[in-house]
């Protein structure tokens, strides 16, 4: 399967950062991965425009549920689309915290999504007090029952398994237990829809991925790729770990 290597700028970059995204294609013209970068909303268009027919495509960060509609502030899945977005994250750990967003939001945002032409990127991982109580595979496994569409999704959907404990923090599970529920997500897909569905479906890792892990990460086996946060936003680290897919 071909990676994906996903970079989510979060709330950063002005339009002075979209000079990453012509280093990143300059650095990776052919990746052996598909590369992507969910920039602010500001950024879309003109970013989209910066990476017209280079390697780099483009996607949001959330969307509404609705194509239109009296929702100040939020923006449409046909809107990223319009934008020159191709993928939208929904249901990221901070979205689902400061926002109130639960599963049942989360999959209407991916259905919007789909039904948009977009790739849905559903983010699922639990907190460090689920994970010491024993519960990661109960919470991660509840959040994609929860948040996955009904139907046969294929690879318009993709996984990232982020534990809200390592985004930012510079903190990684043990390769061994991002192996134990990338291993479990695999497999309970095809609970979800037609195996042959679930298995195109991409399944990333999220939380402190950097230049320096990378490779290990993206060396297990049901791992197809990373979403990266901070090491995201400068082509040097970025096209780093996009070398490691
Ligand atoms: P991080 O963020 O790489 O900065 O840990 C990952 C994410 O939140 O997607």
């Amino acid at each position: 399967m071909r990676p994906l290597v996903a970079g989510n700028w979060k709330m950063n970059g002005l339009r002075a950062a979209l000079s990453e995204v012509t280093t990143l294609a300059q650095m990776h013209p052919t990746p052996s991965c598909d590369v992507l970068i969910c920039p602010p909303a500001t950024l879309l268009a003109p970013m989209a425009e910066v990476a017209a027919g280079t390697s780099v495509a483009v996607g949001g960060q959330d969307c509404h549920a609705a194509a239109s509609g009296a929702h100040t502030g939020d923006i449409a899945a046909e809107m990223i689309a319009d934008a020159g977005g191709t993928a939208v994250i929904v249901g990221h750990s901070e979205r689902r915290a400061d926002h109130g967003e639960d599963d049942a939001t989360v999959r209407a945002k991916a259905e919007a999504a789909i039904r948009a032409g977009l790739t849905a990127i559903i983010c699922v991982g639990e907190t460090e007090a689920e994970r010491d109580a024993g519960r990661t595979l109960d919470v991660v496994l509840g959040q994609l029952a929860g948040s996955l569409p009904e139907g046969s999704l294929g690879a318009s959907v993709v996984i990232a398994y982020e534990p809200v404990w390592a985004i930012g923090t510079g903190r990684v599970p043990e390769l061994s237990d991002i192996t134990e529920v990338h291993d479990a997500l695999r497999a309970d897909l095809a609970k979800h829809m037609p195996e042959a569905e679930a298995a195109l479906v991409r399944l990333l890792y999220g939380g402190s991925v950097k230049p320096g892990n990378a490779a290990e990460i993206f060396g297990i086996e049901n791992v197809n790729g990373g979403l990266v946060g901070g090491a995201s936003l400068k082509a040097s680290d970025f096209g780093q770990i996009v070398a490691a897919a």
